[in-house]
């Protein structure tokens, strides 16, 4: 059965400009890290991709790596592109990676050489089987490679006409103002950072937020669930279909559910109740709550989960009592 998207895809969603870009992003974007290699069926695949969509989220992430095995997100993302976005194409930010481990060899190591980032780019595209990528991102600081070197192949990029926008990942507050200024030399904006962000983990609040703001960038933030533990799914013991039972589950380990976290995380779950709000909804609503965060990430392994997040946006608004309570339960 062929695809229609919803007519009603853009009723609810929010959109903010990307830093000081003209380009907007959804508050909510979604990552295929997880739950969209040939460990899940396509059928799943799809039926996320279409969830999201019908619910205006129109970003979709994902890297040269992305499983397992590595590649086979942009494939079959590639395949559900073909089959059931391809006359969206204009509607839709699509986004990959090049910095971590991809293929043998000195070159397909990771890093940031020309030879890796360009190579890589060529493979994602094909994979996909577009003609370009929205955006383009360096996945991770190489210290082995001059930035000069990383930052003129994402440049060559979008001379290519290969990348419309380019970005970093997980990038020190010095080395993204480093990256900007390079970029600039050769008249590509660096468009987007993508670092780790939530309630357990705030280290761009420390330099990096005020550097994106300085140079006009945008934020997508990752893992603002901590990979599922920011939600009530944990609390009654560790359900079959979890992540961390899954081969290649991410980082997400059996340590994380410690007594002490899962005290917190049902302190926390106490507070998004009397928001009217999931735990899961809460974390989404807290990362947003800077505007310069641009949108933040959503992993789902279902239809459902995605559901659930993008009602987080009912309610955006947090009381300085709420702030203060989460703070206690969640600050380090
Ligand atoms: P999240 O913190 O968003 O975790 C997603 C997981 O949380 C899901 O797989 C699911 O776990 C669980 N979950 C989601 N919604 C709900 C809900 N409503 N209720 C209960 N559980 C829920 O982060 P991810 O680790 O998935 O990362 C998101 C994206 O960020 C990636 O796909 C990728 O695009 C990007 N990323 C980028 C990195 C980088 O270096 N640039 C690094 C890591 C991620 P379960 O599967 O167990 O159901």
């Amino acid at each position: 059965m062929s695809y229609h998207a919803s007519s009603k895809r853009y009723d609810e969603m929010q959109y903010r400009f990307c830093g000081r870009s003209g380009l907007k992003l959804p508050l909510l974007s979604m990552g295929l890290w997880h739950n969209f290699g040939d460990t899940t069926s396509l059928a799943r695949q799809r039926e996320m991709v279409h969830t999201a969509f019908d619910l205006g989220i129109t970003h979709f992430d994902l890297a040269n790596n992305y499983g397992p095995p590595y590649g086979s997100a942009e494939t079959n993302f590639g395949r559900i592109l073909k089959e059931d976005l391809r006359p969206y194409r204009d509607e839709l930010i699509i986004s990959s990676k090049a910095g971590w481990d991809m293929w043998p060899g000195p070159y397909g190591q990771g890093g940031g050489s020309r030879k890796y980032v360009l190579a890589s780019l060529d493979q994602s595209l094909q994979r996909l089987g577009l003609d370009y990528v929205d955006i383009f991102y360096s996945h991770r600081f190489d210290p082995e490679t001059p930035l000069e070197e990383t930052m003129s192949a994402l440049a060559t990029a979008v001379q290519q006409g290969k990348a419309l926008y380019v970005g970093v990942s997980s990038y020190s507050p010095a080395k993204t103002a480093e990256a900007a200024q390079l970029l600039r030399d050769w008249k590509v904006p660096c468009l987007i950072h993508q670092p780790s962000y939530n309630m357990f983990n705030r280290w761009i609040e420390d330099g990096l937020l005020d550097t994106l703001e300085q140079e006009g960038m945008g934020c997508i933030t990752f893992t603002a669930l901590a990979q599922g533990l920011l939600s009530d799914k944990y609390l009654n013991g560790v359900p079959q279909d979890s992540r961390i039972n899954r081969e290649g589950g991410g980082s997400l380990q059996q340590a994380h559910l410690s007594p002490e976290n899962l005290a917190r995380v049902r302190a926390l779950n106490e507070i998004a109740k009397t928001r009217g709000q999931s735990l899961a909804q809460m974390a989404l609503a807290w990362v947003l709550r800077d505007p310069r965060v641009t949108t933040t990430l959503i992993g789902a392994s279902s239809p459902a989960q995605i559901r659930e997040n993008v009602a987080a946006l009912q309610r955006l608004d947090f009381t300085t009592e709420e702030l203060a309570a989460i703070d206690e339960q969640a600050k380090e």
